[in-house]
């Protein structure tokens, strides 16, 4: 059998080598490393895959979130509310700029934010809703689109996890993840669905004004040439980067797909075990399982995850604590933040390796081990 990886990045690359390859060199013959006009066709590409109007590629997703709310004109002092069960560049970002996080609970069978629980956090300080579409699946994007209305607060995406998924609205329409707020982020790291070889991300918006913001406020805030409209950072996604990016576009539904046959046989396999709850699959959304994430009892988690990785099974915990818990964002407000949802969440998630290189030997070895250890314990 072939050695488990969460991802397999090196089998990918060796099934794709010769497109990759290819597409590499002729970057590095053309010397356009930066700003090259793969850049563009990429940006084009995307946007025509996403439906997005505008698409701005930049140095990674933690920038684009930092962007997204540098271009919105986001004070310091202004709340935007989002999830405490994310990677912490969704929250750093805003605590970077003075925003303050307010965290609303999740939902415990979709793992993303609780439109309710949003509501309850509305004050007349807040500014915008953050959603995550974690582990490939997009949030509730209907409620939490109609209680920004309400408010008339922003909605920015972070659609890191979930490049490809298809979020479908109560009147049948199909939006891709990133595309339904007023801003969408993605990134591109490596262990991403749609992932380069190095770091990159991307914004989309719908907005041609907020996309040419954007778009300066990625380049140092330039308007024309040493004239600067905003102040802005240095975030540029590498020529080879988008050259690579272009060549697994073309994959992207492939992947997700190869993915999605991965998480149905770990499915089928887990379908008898009382002690393993299966991701849940929300109606309003396809899901492209960048993660595949079961819960466990919580006194058995950790155990499990030993003897998994005593048989050479790596496995992820996303994540262990939440951010209001991170020590460097422990404030005495966040002392008083409750989330038992989420605190409860933290207990019990475990992400099992899946990628679309996963193979039947594998998943049979993996799910066995599992099931052996939970019939034991
Ligand atoms: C990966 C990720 C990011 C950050 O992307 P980078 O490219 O690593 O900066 C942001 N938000 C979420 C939810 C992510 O998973």
């Amino acid at each position: 059998m072939r050695e488990i990886h969460m991802v397999d990045l090196a089998a990918q690359y060796r099934r794709l080598k010769p497109e990759i390859d290819e597409a590499v060199f002729s970057v590095m013959e053309s010397a356009a490393y930066v700003k090259g006009p793969e850049i563009k066709i990429f940006e084009e590409e995307l946007a025509a895959y996403t439906g997005s109007e505008y698409v701005i590629s930049c140095g990674n997703g933690t920038d684009a979130l930092q962007i997204a709310y540098m271009s919105l004109g986001l004070k310091p002092g202004d709340e935007v509310i989002t999830t405490a069960f994310t990677f912490v560049a969704t929250v750093e970002t805003m605590v970077l700029l003075g925003l303050r996080p307010v965290f609303a609970d999740i939902d415990e069978h979709t793992f993303n934010i609780s439109p309710e629980e949003i509501r309850k956090k509305i004050s007349p300080a807040t500014k915008a809703i953050v959603p995550v579409h974690l582990f490939g699946q997009c949030a509730d994007m209907d409620e939490i689109l109609d209680i920004a209305g309400r408010y008339n607060l922003h909605v920015i995406e972070d659609a890191a996890q979930a490049a490809g998924a298809d979020y479908i609205f109560r009147n049948g329409k199909r939006c891709k993840a990133g595309t339904m707020g007023i801003i969408g982020t993605t990134s591109f790291f490596p262990s991403k669905n749609l992932a380069c070889c190095g770091d990159g991300g991307a914004l989309f918006t719908g907005n041609p004004g907020l996309a040419d913001k954007i778009r300066s406020i990625a380049n140092h805030g330039m308007k024309e040439r040493y004239h600067y409209d905003f102040i802005g950072v240095n975030s540029r996604l590498d020529t080879l980067q988008a050259a690579i990016l272009r060549v697994k576009l073309r994959h992207l539904d492939g992947f997700n797909d190869a993915r999605r046959r991965v998480a149905g046989a770990y499915d089928r396999a887990f379908s008898g075990c009382r002690d393993i709850k299966i991701p849940v699959r929300a109606e309003y959304s396809s899901h492209i399982f960048h993660q595949y994430t079961i819960r466990v009892p919580a006194a058995k988690r950790d155990r499990l995850r030993d003897f998994l990785k005593q048989n050479n099974i790596p496995t992820m915990v996303y994540y262990p604590v939440p951010i209001h818990r991170q020590k460097a964002y422990a404030t005495p407000l966040t002392d008083k933040v409750s989330l038992p949802v989420t605190e409860k969440i933290c207990g019990e998630v475990l992400s099992l390796p899946i990628c679309p290189e996963t193979d039947n030997e594998q998943i049979e070895y993996i799910t066995n081990k599992v099931l052996e250890f939970l019939e034991n314990n």
